[in-house]
């Protein structure tokens, strides 16, 4: 097809501007054809720019044979140059924010033709996700995610301006970097002037940003890019944006208040209002009474400890929890009113398979409804038994009651999801709010079955908690750090704390770790250095962006927000990456393929 040049035709206006105040005015439109429509002598077309659609017409009695010929070539995403009059129209289209009037064709320059598109580009239409991602630059066309890409630039504007504003400095740290341990598998670069080492992608600046302490810049803060290989979810990406925050001379609150203005601006963005200070959970109090790290708050169903009920029980299985000093728990979970208490036999098992897929033997469940008691324990249930249960759960009506038995934490990961699990099932969760939430008081450290050793749980650079310094050495499990999560409706959000600065601390962590002082100066001996030429106390925070827009625009998939995600096997399926590489490459990295 002999394409048109665009010359110097250039645009009057946006095509999702005109309204009904530009009639008569002859306009000129550039965009992609979403679509052409032959209606009798009159052929429709909508033309699509970034700002919006708006519809074309032209009469096949009333425009010149060479226009119409051209017109009747364009097929749906054609690039097109439109020349028409503004019109109102006759029958108006609400739906449209340019439905009152239509643009009379008098021209039409046919800048690119295309090929029909592998995918539909509309957002009702159902598209294979591989299809969508092979094909990615026809999926970004879809107005979904233009919003979405949009309101992304947005937040990050306004997180930059709102830092700019608080006096800290955006510094760049270095892509090819240190391994430090985040906690995830590191990406690997080969040196090719220094064979057989590498560089780490970092998982984050963590000590490039602490060292900027060190150096005295006191308020830090870069948009960039984190890499972790680790195994991918809905939520998580090879590589992913953190909004990455540090200060000097703060102690955990200062960090919070600096953020909560910002996550409160971000939401209003999306007309959300919620008001700081966010509630401050301990670590501690999240597991007892949510059974996670990160509860979603917008159910305010609780678990509870029904262990004592059961200490002179029949029923062997809860007895002997009460009967183990604590070593084992009897927790429940109970959701009130009619809809809980008719939950179905059904339903029920479906949890109870739940429970089994996260290492429970079942779920034991008594519910009191329209025909009394029914429960997988009714014989053991005596009325002075259900009694003092009701009365611990609570229970004065209606309700469904769900337990679990084992130690503390299998018990809070078993009804820690039933939880949630149920809350969705009853509509207990409102999902037009934003809760947000800090949970504080995390563990220090944790014991790694596999590595035999503690482990950090944030990071081996996180402060413990002052009255818990002489732990360390004592009880390292039970040491709480200064650190702190920010949650919002579940899920997690950002992290940080505050960090050591004195170098004696900072060996006694690594020696907790089980890292000798050899090993903590071969891997580390630049921050011990650093710490020993007067660190300030710092402290401070990373959000996770691509999460904090996915939960923004409310999308239930990281990889709407994000223009060129990998799959959840870490590839590209546009470009893709990863690929063999040229075998004179690997050669000069002096690296073999076995
Ligand atoms: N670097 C930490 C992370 O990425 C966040 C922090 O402690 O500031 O999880």
């Amino acid at each position: 097809m002999r394409l048109d040049p665009l010359g110097d035709f250039q645009r009057t206006h946006r095509n999702g501007q005109l309204r009904l105040e530009h009639t008569g005015q002859t306009v000129r439109l550039l965009g992609w054809c979403k679509r052409v429509r032959n209606l009798g002598s009159l052929v429709f077309l909508d033309l699509r720019d970034r700002w919006g659609l708006v519809q074309l017409v032209a009469n096949e009695n009333e425009v010149s044979p060479e226009l119409l010929a051209r017109l009747k070539a364009v097929r749906s995403e054609f690039v097109l140059g439109a020349e028409g009059v503004v019109a109102e129209r006759e029958q108006k289209n609400p739906q449209m924010p340019t439905g009152d009037i239509e643009v009379r064709l008098s021209g039409l320059r046919i800048l690119n033709s295309a090929q029909t598109p592998p995918i539909p580009l509309d957002d009702g239409a159902e598209a294979n996700e591989d299809q969508r991602l092979k094909y990615r630059f026809l999926d970004l066309r879809r107005e979904s995610l233009q919003r979405n890409l949009v309101l992304r630039s947005e937040v990050m504007n306004i997180v930059r301006n709102y830092f700019r504003q608080n006096d800290f400095v955006e510094v760049e740290t270095p892509i090819l970097g240190k391994s430090t341990p985040e906690g995830a598998r590191d990406y690997l670069v080969p040196s090719r002037p220094h064979p057989g080492q590498f560089y780490a992608l970092p998982q984050s600046p963590q000590l490039y940003k602490q060292l900027l302490q060190v150096a005295g810049f006191e308020r830090y803060v870069q948009i960039c890019r984190c890499f972790r290989d680790e195994d991918l979810r809905a939520d998580r990406q090879p590589e992913f944006t953190q909004v990455d925050v540090e200060m000097s001379f703060v102690r955990p609150v200062d960090i919070q208040n600096m953020m909560e203005p910002l996550l409160v601006e971000l939401a209003a963005l999306v007309g959300k209002e919620v008001r700081a200070p966010f509630p401050r959970l301990p670590y501690r109090d999240a597991m007892e009474w949510y059974g996670s790290d990160k509860p979603d708050t917008r159910c305010a169903v609780r678990i509870q400890d029904a262990t004592s009920v059961f200490a002179g029980s029949e029923f062997g299985l809860f007895r002997a929890a009460a009967d183990s000093q604590g070593a084992s728990r009897v927790r429940a979970l109970f959701f009130a009113g009619e809809a809980a208490a008719a939950y179905s036999r059904k339903q029920l098992d479906e949890l109870g398979d739940l429970a089994k897929h996260l290492g429970s033997g079942g779920l034991p469940y008594a519910k009191w409804g329209k025909d009394g008691l029914s429960s997988s324990f009714k014989k053991f249930l005596d009325p002075a038994t259900e009694a003092a249960l009701r009365e611990r759960l609570g229970a004065t009506g209606e309700g469904l009651a769900v337990f679990a038995v084992g130690s503390s934490q299998q018990t809070s990961k078993v009804l820690g999801e039933v939880r949630l699990r149920l809350a969705r099932a009853l509509g207990l969760i409102d999902e037009s709010k934003f809760e947000f939430l800090w949970v504080v008081d995390f563990p220090l450290l944790d014991w790694s079955e596999e590595d035999q050793r503690f482990v950090a749980c944030h990071h081996p650079f996180t402060g413990p908690h002052p009255e818990d310094l002489a732990l360390l050495e004592t009880d390292p499990g039970s040491c709480r750090a200064q650190a702190y999560d920010v949650i919002l409706n579940g899920f997690e959000l950002g992290g940080g704390s505050i960090r050591i600065h004195d170098a004696e601390i900072q060996s006694r962590l690594f020696k907790a770790i089980g890292m000798s002082p050899e090993e903590a100066r071969d891997q580390f001996g630049f921050l011990l250095d650093a710490l020993a030429f007067g660190a300030p106390p710092h402290g401070g925070i990373a959000l996770g962006l691509d999460r904090l827009v996915m939960l923004l625009v409310g999308a239930s998939n990281i990889r709407e927000v994000i223009a060129f995600p990998k799959t959840a096997q870490a590839r590209c399926l546009m470009t893709n990456a990863p690929s063999p590489v040229n075998p004179r490459q690997l050669k000069e990295l002096g690296i073999g393929i076995s």
